[in-house]
């Protein structure tokens, strides 16, 4: 079974690693699908150096792939002959927007269903925009992503 993982992952933190870890437990092949989100506004990593960052903190996991995407995700999960789109749920906030979004998706393309892992409370406060706001002001993201994603991170916050 091919599943496939979509986001932003701007960047990657421990908390999209735990469900990666878990997950590709869970699937036969799993695609970790980079989201090239043209509307948001302020990237911090452009999708190819987002693809590249995730395949060095992924190395250890064999089944594991990445690639970025644009447009709709039933159309990337169907080019890519998956069955299975997983999710991660932190919060109550998460679950509106995320019941919605599958539930469109499952309507666009009833032969796909969305998994939801929940999250491990280690990593429940964990975000991608929480990691950026910390590095831009100086703190030490070092506990919150892989360690060549903080070397990235801090990269770029230099310049
Ligand atoms: P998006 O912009 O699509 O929400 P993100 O990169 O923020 O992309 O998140 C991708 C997925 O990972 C989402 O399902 C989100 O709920 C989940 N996720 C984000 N942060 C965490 C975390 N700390 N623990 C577990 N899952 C998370």
């Amino acid at each position: 079974m091919k599943a496939i993982y979509p986001g932003s992952f701007d960047p990657l933190t421990l908390g999209h690693m735990d469900i990666i870890k878990r997950a590709s437990k869970f699937a036969d092949e799993l695609l970790i699908g980079v989201l090239n989100n043209s509307s948001k506004s302020n990237p911090m990593f452009t999708p190819m150096e987002r693809v590249e960052l995730i395949r060095e903190a992924l190395v250890d996991l064999p089944n594991v792939s990445v690639k970025s995407f644009d447009g709709l995700l039933v159309d990337f999960v169907k080019q890519e002959g998956a069955s299975i789109v997983i999710r991660g749920l932190r919060a109550f906030t998460d679950f509106e927007y995320e019941l919605t979004m599958s539930q469109t998706n499952n309507k666009l393309y009833p032969d796909m269903d969305t998994v939801f892992f929940t999250t491990n409370i280690e990593y429940s406060y964990l975000s991608s925009t929480t990691v950026r706001e910390v590095a831009w002001n100086g703190g030490d993201i070092t506990g919150f992503v892989p360690e060549n994603i903080a070397k990235a991170v801090y990269e770029k916050v230099k310049k």
